[in-house]
Parts: C-alpha cells; sequence; structure tokens
C-alpha cells in the first residue's frame, strides 16, 4: 500500500473544497479597520458639501442632489430660502413658482413636488420640525432612506443607517465592503461590517474619494492611498 509523502498530503488539502471558512478575507477586521484609517487620513475633515443651515434646508438640498452636482443645488438654494424661508413658507408657494427657482438643477417638477409635499407634511403632522427618526423621515415625500440617513447624520449626528449614494455604491463594492446589486443590500451589508460610529464619516469620505480618486471611469488608482487593499477589477494601476 503506497504511503502519502507530506507534499502529496498538502496537495490533497489544496483540492480539498473544506467547509471552513478562510482566517482572511475582504472582511477580515483588521483589513476593515486599515480602510477605514486610510480614509480617516486621507480625508479627515470630510463633511456634507450642500450649504444649509437648518436640518428642513438640508433636506431641501439632500432631494435637489439627486442627478446633480451639489454644486449646482448650492447655486440655487439661497434664493429658493430667501423667498420660502421655512416649511410653513414653501407649504403656501405655488408649484410653478418652486419649479422656476430650482429649474437648472434638473428633474425641477418632479423636485418642486417633492418639496412642497415635505413642507406641507412637516408642517401639517411634524409642527414645522424635521422629525428626527428614520421612520418618521422616510414618511417625508422626497425623503426615501438615503436622503432621510443624510439629514439625520449630519443635522443631529444620528446613525440609523449609511447613506449610499452612487459613489458609496460603487467603492463599497470596488473595495469588497459588499456585493449587494442595489444601493439598499449595499447599505444593509455595510451596516454589518462597518463599526456604528463610522456609519456617518463612512460615507461622507467615499463620496469625496469618488468624487476626487475613484472615479466611475479609470480610477485614479496611482493617487488612492487604499491601493494596497484594493483588488477591484476596476483599477487602472497596481503597486
Ligand atoms: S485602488 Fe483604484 S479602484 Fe481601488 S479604491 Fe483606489 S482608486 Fe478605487
Amino acid at each position: 500500500m503506497p504511503t502519502r509523502t507530506p507534499s502529496a498530503a498538502r496537495k490533497t488539502a489544496k483540492k480539498s473544497p473544506g467547509k471552513a471558512k478562510p482566517l482572511r478575507g475582504p472582511l477580515a477586521p483588521d483589513r476593515v479597520a486599515a480602510i477605514l484609517k486610510a480614509l480617516d487620513e486621507a480625508y479627515p475633515n470630510a463633511e456634507c458639501a450642500l450649504h444649509h443651515r437648518t436640518p428642513w434646508e438640508l433636506l431641501v438640498a439632500t432631494i435637489l442632489s439627486a442627478q446633480c452636482t451639489d454644486a449646482r443645488v448650492n447655486m440655487v438654494t439661497p434664493e429658493l430660502f430667501r423667498r420660502f424661508p421655512t416649511p410653513a413658507a414653501i407649504a403656501k408657494a405655488p408649484l410653478s413658482e418652486i419649479e422656476d427657482l430650482i429649474r437648472t438643477t434638473g428633474f425641477f417638477h418632479n423636485k418642486a413636488k417633492s418639496i412642497l409635499g415635505a413642507a406641507k407634511k412637516i408642517t401639517e403632522d411634524f409642527n414645522g420640525q424635521v422629525p428626527q427618526t428614520l421612520a418618521e423621515l422616510i414618511t417625508v415625500p422626497g425623503a426615501a432612506r438615503k436622503t432621510a440617513n443624510v439629514v439625520l447624520g449630519v443635522s443631529f449626528g444620528k446613525a440609523e443607517g449609511v447613506v449610499v449614494d452612487t459613489h458609496v455604491f460603487r467603492i463599497a463594492r470596488r473595495l469588497e465592503l459588499a456585493k449587494g446589486d442595489t444601493p439598499q443590500e449595499v447599505e444593509r451589508e455595510l451596516m454589518g461590517v462597518l463599526p456604528r460610529d463610522h456609519w456617518i464619516s463612512f460615507s461622507h469620505q467615499v463620496i469625496h474619494h469618488g468624487r476626487q480618486v475613484c472615479v466611475a471611469r479609470n480610477p485614479k488608482c496611482d493617487k488612492c492611498n487604499l491601493e494596497t487593499l484594493c483588488r477591484s477589477k476596476d483599477k487602472t494601476w497596481s503597486s
């Protein structure tokens, strides 16, 4: 009967499918910690780029930011809030007047309807104050989960979820922190893998990273301080 040499045993072990999970992988705690550390180093002061003075102004600015740059939104909101400074004021505004003020942000008809609906809801049901829970916020017209997470995180410092916009969706998948095919799935995965005290800052940092370095096409991997941690097939450069 033939005896197995040590090297034959190793080959057999490699071929065996096995059920045990690898000790290391994309979600290994030390790898996740290294990603968060690199983001903290690259973007120590990352903040929401939408100009606002109150939770209500942030809510409106976030509604306007859909399919639009933050810079464009910031050009539009000062006059909008000068004309209509409160939810109660905007709730009485003619739809056409809101449309005219926000026209350059695109999709202005739907956005104006959302803002008007949000103003009425907040005036009538929340005493003119933007609610501070996710469950309440998502009942406000125009405030789906992403918008609600932005307002809760930035205005109230509350982490009930993770903001997943187009940048977070793309980069979470490139960094193998999530695999989901929808923002909802990616958010759920990120909530499982990120420490809660990073839920708010992670999104701000990744949004900056997505705008400046890890852009959608031809990411600038040679300028990325996460490069050694990243195995994305989209990489344009490897050290
Ligand atoms: S290495 Fe490239 S693909 Fe990976 S996170 Fe950095 S910029 Fe994005």
